[in-house]
């Protein structure tokens, strides 16, 4: 692991550099507060630091309420080591946010017992921090495609929405729903159609702007939400999207398939809510369906709820 020794004292800097790297750690040192703090804003910072109290240009103390100030997922392991050994040192180093405190002169099988402590919490924190971050992936993205869920698209919309009537932005949507899938279910089985939608969610993901979002709302449809500069004209897009996939080719087990998509449109207007406008683009989309699918269609603004 990656640790900071702040000391000003050289000596003491290179005694305990010495015995972090015997123990198999990259040491960064620094021998004062400020050369400390500018280590602890690189890349691959170091997750523990070992912080002298007295040091020129900033104080270990400053300093510490300095890395504290900071919100952060992974906050780095601190441990102080000064001669500052009085009762309300330590306490006042504590109450700074030090998450260790050792008064100096320090015993060399201490410090070593305190460094390790420090690597499992930090080790422990990563850990947490990795699951945090895999079970909140988990409950937004669908299994399958990977693409955002149902709860998560939606949510995007919600907040999409109020963003759009606040900057007075077009906002978009096109719900997509795959034609005649049953057929393709019936025709080459289950696993071909779970195939398809793993197809279609990569030929979508690959033809959309950056900064418009996709999500699979059900089994075969999926959303899309795309904010637009007032005066464009969404039809283009939408029409380009059911040509790309009606000329797109899915490999699947079962040989090579293609499939078109209906598309409902909808315009947000300043009062629309997140079921209104979902509820105006199915609209379009049954339309798009008893028109003659592989098409799109775009609800009426003057309804749209
Ligand atoms: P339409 O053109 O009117 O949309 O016809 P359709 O056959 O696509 O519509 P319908 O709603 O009758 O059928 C949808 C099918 O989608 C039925 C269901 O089995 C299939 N489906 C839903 N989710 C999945 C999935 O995760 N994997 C597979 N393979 N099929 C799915
Ligand atoms: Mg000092
Ligand atoms: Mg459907
Ligand atoms: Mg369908």
């Amino acid at each position: 692991m990656r640790v900071l020794v702040a000391e000003d004292d050289s000596a003491t800097r290179s005694v305990l550099a010495g015995m972090l790297k015997k123990k198999g750690h990259d040491v960064v040192e620094a021998a004062n507060g400020l050369e400390a703090w500018l280590s602890l804003q690189q890349p691959e910072a170091p997750m523990l630091a070992i912080l002298d109290w007295i040091m020129p240009e900033m104080d270990g103390l400053d300093l510490l309420r300095r890395i504290r100030s900071i919100q952060t997922e992974q906050p780095i392991y601190i441990i102080m080591l000064t001669i500052k050994g009085e009762k309300t040192n330590i306490i006042t180093g504590l109450q700074a946010g030090a998450d260790d405190y050792l008064p100096k002169p320090f015993d060399y099988g201490e410090l070593c017992a305190r460094v390790e402590v420090g690597l499992r919490v930090t080790e422990m924190r990563v850990k947490l921090l990795e699951a945090r971050n895999a079970l909140a992936h988990e409950a937004a993205h669908d299994p399958l495609t990977g693409m955002l869920n149902r709860r998560a698209i939606l949510n995007h919309l919600h907040k999409e929405l109020s963003r759009a009537s606040r900057h007075g932005d077009l906002l978009v949507i096109g719900m997509f729903d795959i034609d005649h899938f049953k057929k393709v279910n019936d025709t080459y089985g289950h696993k071909a159609g779970d195939e398809i939608l793993i197809g279609l969610s990569h030929i979508l993901s690959g033809s959309i702007r950056e900064y418009d979002s996709l999500g699979r709302i059900g089994g075969e449809e999926f959303l899309m939400i795309t904010p637009m500069k007032p005066g464009t004209e969404p039809e283009l897009l939408f029409n380009r999207l059911c040509n790309i996939v009606s000329e797109s080719r899915i490999n699947t087990k079962s040989g090579v398939l293609s499939i078109t998509v209906s598309i409902g449109v909808a315009y947000a207007n300043t009062k629309s809510t997140v079921d209104g406008l979902l509820e105006s683009a199915d609209a379009a989309l049954y339309r798009a369906k008893s028109e003659g699918r592989n098409r799109y269609c775009i609800a009426d603004f003057s309804t749209t709820k």
